[in-house]
């Protein structure tokens, strides 16, 4: 093998990871890590936080070294180490300050931005992890990488792209709410820092979070007494972003103060734009003021790109990552990569990775092989609904036929909630295929079921505790 640099072979690492992991995990806890150095036995890699490093070595830690060993041909050991501040390319995130809109924050302590970005999945972690540092303020930043001019526009997209600019020129003036809705890794987040950046860039104040993140803020103001501060933080601003919306289902007291932030901010004239999942009608457990307000402004819906988009795309992030990538090899990932923007990329990083690797240009026949590799992994990781069910009959001590079957003592019932949950959610598999597969039973049951356990997972530890050892079972 020909020598390759610690930073090469974790590149190339984080291309597989990428597609292996879920893509919340994968953003938080190892886009910002870098590989450093590596002898025989060690391989070490820097991460921005030591809570980061818990994670990783408590969720993740098999997955990556797998991959690091696949990658470098050689057992190893993976050693995370916290960054060291001032040090190391952090990408280039920018802080568009709080409720005052300053946008002076720099990036060096990139440490404080982390645990904010994971406090949603804080909530999600084992007891014995550590607690949380108490968040006073969210920070937003921005992924100047998620701009309006990296944004490649096509059939597929124009109108959610025309809109989310419109929103940015004149905020609060055109369509509000704006509510974008796609399948995963189509440009919704994306777009969501694009009018972001574009608004804190003309000196509006921009208030972005996840629904997640928005629910959680709202139960610990709830928590601390600090009710009144949340409400101003979220009320006071121009521009409120609020990403995968569909997170409220079923979580009425989220509903309640979100329906009246929405009106607060409407009545003042400012923008809110939300993004989803699914169109508001399709969003379970939501209360019906609430779906008529997202139905009040502009619907935009994302579809995947069409082939000529899908190179467009490519050729961007080629060049991007400074590496020729000839017009045939472009079009050979795009043909074989369809529905999802991000898998497209992550295809076009390893094939980039492993060539700067190797030290050989990029060929058909080796961008051919490994897409055929990374098809046979994406198969080997992605997930059957059968295992879900096992690992939901195992974690809750009933059996499969159980779980099927007509039964409703309490943790049976809570059970096949779960399942209902995690089938909806983690495979986005539809309600009625959902029911089908549990007992025939109806979608209506479905979808009632997801939304109690996506409603009671913020109260409930035990439950919560359960789902997280459910998926890191599935997942790793
Ligand atoms: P979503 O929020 O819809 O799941 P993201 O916004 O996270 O998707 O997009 C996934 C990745 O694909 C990001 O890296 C994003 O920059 C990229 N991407 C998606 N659509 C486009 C596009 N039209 N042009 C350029 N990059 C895109
Ligand atoms: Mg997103």
């Amino acid at each position: 093998m020909k020598e390759l640099s610690a930073r090469e072979a974790w590149r190339a690492a984080l291309g597989e990871l990428q597609l292996q992991l879920p893509k919340a995990t994968f953003e938080t806890w190892l886009k910002q890590t870098e590989g450093i150095d590596y002898d025989e036995r060690n391989f070490v890699v820097e991460v921005p936080t030591a809570f980061a490093i818990a994670m990783l070595e408590r969720r993740m830690y098999q997955a990556i070294q797998k991959t690091v060993e696949k990658v470098t041909g050689q057992p190893l050991d993976i050693q995370f180490q916290v960054k060291a501040v001032g040090l190391g390319a952090a990408p280039p995130v920018e802080s568009a300050g709080n409720a005052s809109g300053a946008n002076t924050a720099p990036t060096g302590e990139g440490a404080g931005d982390d645990v904010q970005v994971s406090e949603a999945l804080l909530r999600e972690l084992p007891a014995a992890a550590p607690a949380p540092a108490p968040t006073a303020a969210l920070t937003q930043s921005f992924n100047r990488k998620y701009s309006f001019a990296t944004f490649v526009a096509g059939p597929s997209n124009q109108l959610a792209f025309s809109a989310a600019q419109a929103v940015a020129d004149a905020p609060g003036q055109r369509y509000n709410p704006l509510f974008l809705y796609s399948g995963v890794g189509l440009g919704k987040t994306h777009l969501l820092h694009a009018i972001g950046q574009a608004c804190a860039d003309k000196g509006r104040s921009v208030r972005f979070v996840s629904a997640e993140q928005f629910t959680n803020d709202f139960i610990s103001a709830i928590r601390n007494g600090t009710t009144e501060e949340f409400r101003d933080r979220y009320r006071s601003v121009e521009v409120l972003l609020i990403d995968d919306v569909q997170f409220i289902s079923g979580k009425d007291q989220t509903q309640e103060v979100f329906f009246h932030t929405f009106n607060d901010l409407h009545n003042a004239g400012h923008q809110i734009v939300l993004t989803s999942d699914r169109p508001p009608r399709a969003v379970a457990l939501l209360a019906d003021r609430l779906r008529s307000r997202f139905e009040w402004g502009l619907i935009a819906d994302i579809q995947p790109p069409d082939l000529e988009t899908r190179m467009a795309i490519l050729s961007a992030k080629a060049e991007e990552l400074g590496m020729p990538v000839g017009e045939s090899v472009i079009e050979l990932i795009a043909k074989r990569v369809q529905k999802n923007v991000r898998e497209l990329e992550g295809s076009l990083n390893r094939v980039v990775a492993f060539a700067q690797l190797m030290n050989t240009p990029i060929t058909l026949e080796s961008t051919s092989r490994m897409l055929d590799d990374l098809t046979s992994d994406t198969a080997r990781h992605s997930i059957d609904p059968e295992r879900i069910i096992e690992e939901v009959s195992q974690q809750f001590k009933v059996s499969v036929g159980e779980l099927l079957g007509k039964g409703r003592r309490k943790n049976l019932a809570q059970a096949r909630q779960v399942a209902m949950y995690l089938l909806t959610s983690e495979l986005e598999m539809s309600p009625t295929d959902v029911g089908r597969l549990l007992g025939d039973r109806d979608h209506s049951t479905v979808i009632h079921g997801a939304g109690k356990i996506n409603g009671e997972i913020n109260e409930d530890a035990q439950l919560r505790q359960n789902v997280l050892s459910i998926k890191e079972a599935i997942f790793t």
